[in-house]
């Protein structure tokens, strides 16, 4: 579990359009902007995915129908995109590299932050290599539980 002072990290909460698949986001630092970054990736173009995450940040992920997750993977197929098969929103991203689980949080799934907080910016990691991205997401994505 990640260091995290009492009283110094906000929840996050998010979900799908339907409710099936939630998470908390134990997001460190109270007042701080949340920097979010729209992926120029095919699928996240096509599919509205703008993401976010902190590096000594939790995420909690729970569904109440497992069975309704769809895992979807493309290009170098190092991340599992989570896709509601009853609502087909994507609310959260992970990768699991050394045998921790990292994720990323699609910012259009939250339910109680206010927009004015997003920063956004826009980067495209295609043709970055697998090794370096692997890299980069065990700098920059939040250690996920599962909770059931
Ligand atoms: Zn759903």
């Amino acid at each position: 579990m990640a260091a995290e002072a009492p009283g110094q990290a906000r929840q996050i909460h998010g979900s799908c359009h339907c409710g099936n698949i939630r998470f908390v986001f134990h997001w460190p630092g109270a007042g701080d902007s949340i920097p979010v970054r729209a992926c120029g990736c095919s699928f996240c173009v096509k599919h509205g995915g703008v993401w976010t995450s902190h590096p000594d940040g939790r995420v909690q992920l729970s569904s109440d129908d497992p069975a309704r997750v769809q895992r979807y993977r493309f290009g170098t197929e190092t991340a599992d995109f989570y896709i509601c098969k009853t609502c087909g929103v994507a609310p959260i991203v992970t990768s699991d590299i050394d045998g921790s689980t990292y994720s990323v949080v699609n910012v259009n799934c939250f339910d109680d932050v206010d927009r004015s907080e997003l920063v956004e910016s826009t980067t495209d990691f295609d043709g970055e290599a697998t090794e370096d991205r692997l890299a980069r997401r065990q700098r920059n994505w939040a250690r996920l539980e599962m909770v059931s």
